[in-house]
């Protein structure tokens, strides 16, 4: 398995620390606002890699942290009047129902800032040790002088470089290299929101880059295998991390380095800072589905940039379509259940035909739209067989192969079990909907004293599985039993 490795900038054979294991790390949100769907871009390429290394058969250890303590964070506490971990703890909820709603798995593990802060001391106690870090106002700077390897991933100018100058703040551009800041000495907005913690060398916060350095060795270790990001990650975040973790060990700290490009909107970087953003919700809200959302990321290479487009998200709506009724049709069909078919050859072969091309475009650094590619192909021949079902029935053996293949290529795309989860729920909508109106309906039955229209709507809706006890505050409804119930009224 081929993966671009932006320390290399090259294409490198994937191979694991430890054989069968991986240990991943991916750079999280900043918990001070909704994500937009560019940030979720990110998190869904962080989350293709892991389900894709499974499939690959691989044991991971996907580790995402949250930023929870940070200038910006600590600036939206303070402007809300709310302590830090009040402010930042909701969005942390809400990243977690949209990653659901995405169906983005998740990491095994979430690692928050501010539970992390004695690792985060111990290895700038270190950095000063060695020489490579020292104390200034009670602040504490990475000195970038001391560190030859520093500019390896991003590749600065170091000609550049703003000898003995510091930057305090935790975002700053290519050409703006200078010492950075391990830990910020205290100010009263950090007092004011309880972002405050004690060091030997005074009371004070953490830099964000510094958080990323000590959870990730805090879970996976010293030297680990994979951590990814988006692109605007490279400098100074991920940088810093290197100069950070390799200055404190001594050791190499990761072996492939994966970036992510941006979601782009109106030709430009979707970003909070230029408010030209879409959240989830938008687009939900606007009658997106989120397999839609997911398909039209996997059109893109991971590292092409993708811009999005109503008239994108509505050809992926019409592909995810058509993908799903297939699989609908095939795990539908009767010859699936009786299994009396004579065993032809066709299913199984496309369907070891489709696994491989899947495969190998997914070895090729993630090709997912090679990879769609493969798939679509996959399911042209499967209506195929299907459509000629009076000429050669389908066997339940041909339908068992071609549906495995389905369920192994969809453990990694994630649209097919997602679309057929939308579809629930428009169901049940649906069926909350005509419920309320046949109540409605009763009780106006009721009020104009027609018993006998009354019962008969009662019995329609017992028929549908539907329990109306009726309450002093009006009727109660409650479904029987799931298994009973039509949802397509
Ligand atoms: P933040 O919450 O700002 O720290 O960003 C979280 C993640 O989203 C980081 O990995 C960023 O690189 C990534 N990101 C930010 N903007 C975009 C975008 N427009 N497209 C893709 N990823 C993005
Ligand atoms: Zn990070």
């Amino acid at each position: 398995m081929l993966l671009y490795n932006t320390l290399t900038r090259r294409h490198e054979e994937f191979v694991p620390l430890i054989e069968g294991e991986v240990g991943m790390y991916a750079c999280g949100p900043t918990i001070y606002a909704t994500p937009h769907i560019g940030n979720m871009r990110t998190f869904f390429f962080a989350d293709l890699l892991h389900r894709y290394l499974e499939f690959r058969g691989y044991r991971v250890k996907f580790v995402m942290n949250l930023t929870d303590v940070d200038d910006k964070t600590i600036t939206r506490a303070l402007q809300n009047g709310v302590p830090l971990t009040e402010y930042t703890e909701p969005f942390a909820e809400s990243l977690f129902a949209d990653f659901d709603t995405l169906g983005i798995q998740g990491a095994d593990v979430y690692t928050r800032a501010t539970r992390y802060i004695p690792e985060m001391i111990s290895l700038i106690q270190r950095l000063i040790d060695r020489g490579l870090a020292y104390v200034s106002d009670g602040s504490v700077y990475f000195d970038i002088s001391e560190f030859p390897g520093y500019g390896r991933l991003s590749r600065v100018d170091l000609t550049q470089a703003r000898q003995g100058e510091r930057v305090a703040s935790d975002e700053y551009d290519k050409d703006d290299i200078r010492d950075f800041a391990l830990w910020k000495a205290v100010r009263e907005e950090d007092e004011a929101v309880g972002a405050v913690w004690m060091t030997p060398w005074g009371p004070g916060r953490p830099g964000w880059h510094i958080e990323c350095s000590a959870m990730s060795m805090a879970i996976l270790g010293e030297t680990f295998d994979i951590h990814c990001g988006g692109a605007d990650l490279v400098f100074p975040h991920h940088e810093d991390e290197i100069a950070q973790s390799e200055g404190a060990t001594g050791k190499p700290f990761v072996r492939y380095w994966l970036h992510g490009e941006f979601l782009q909107l109106d030709g430009e970087k979707m970003a909070k800072s230029r408010g030209n953003l879409f959240t989830l919700g938008d687009l939900l809200d606007r009658g997106a589905r989120a397999s839609s959302i997911r398909h039209t990321f996997l059109t893109t290479h991971y590292r092409g940039r993708l811009s999005f487009t109503w008239a994108a998200l509505a050809a992926s709506a019409e592909a995810v379509r058509r993908l799903f009724n297939t699989w609908k049709r095939l795990r539908d069909h009767p010859s699936t259940r009786t299994g009396r078919a004579e065993d032809v050859p066709v299913l199984h072969e496309a369907a070891a035909g489709a696994l491989a091309n899947f495969t190998a475009a997914m070895d090729d650094d993630l090709n997912t739209s090679v990879a769609l590619a493969s798939l679509y192909d996959f399911v042209t021949i499967v209506n195929t067989r299907l459509d000629a079902l009076c000429t050669a029935p389908i066997s339940a053996a041909e339908a068992s192969a071609a549906l495995d293949a389905f369920a192994r290529i969809d453990a990694v795309f994630g649209i097919l079990t997602l679309a057929e989860r939308e579809q629930e729920e428009v169901a049940d909508d649906r069926l909350r909907l005509w419920v309320e109106e046949r109540i409605q309906a009763r009780a106006e039955a009721r009020a104009r004293r027609d018993f006998a229209e009354a019962d008969r709507v009662r019995d329609e809706l017992t028929a549908r599985g539907i329990v109306v006890e009726d309450t002093v505050t009006g009727a109660r409804w409650s479904v029987r039993c799931q298994g009973e119930v039509r949802a397509d009224p």
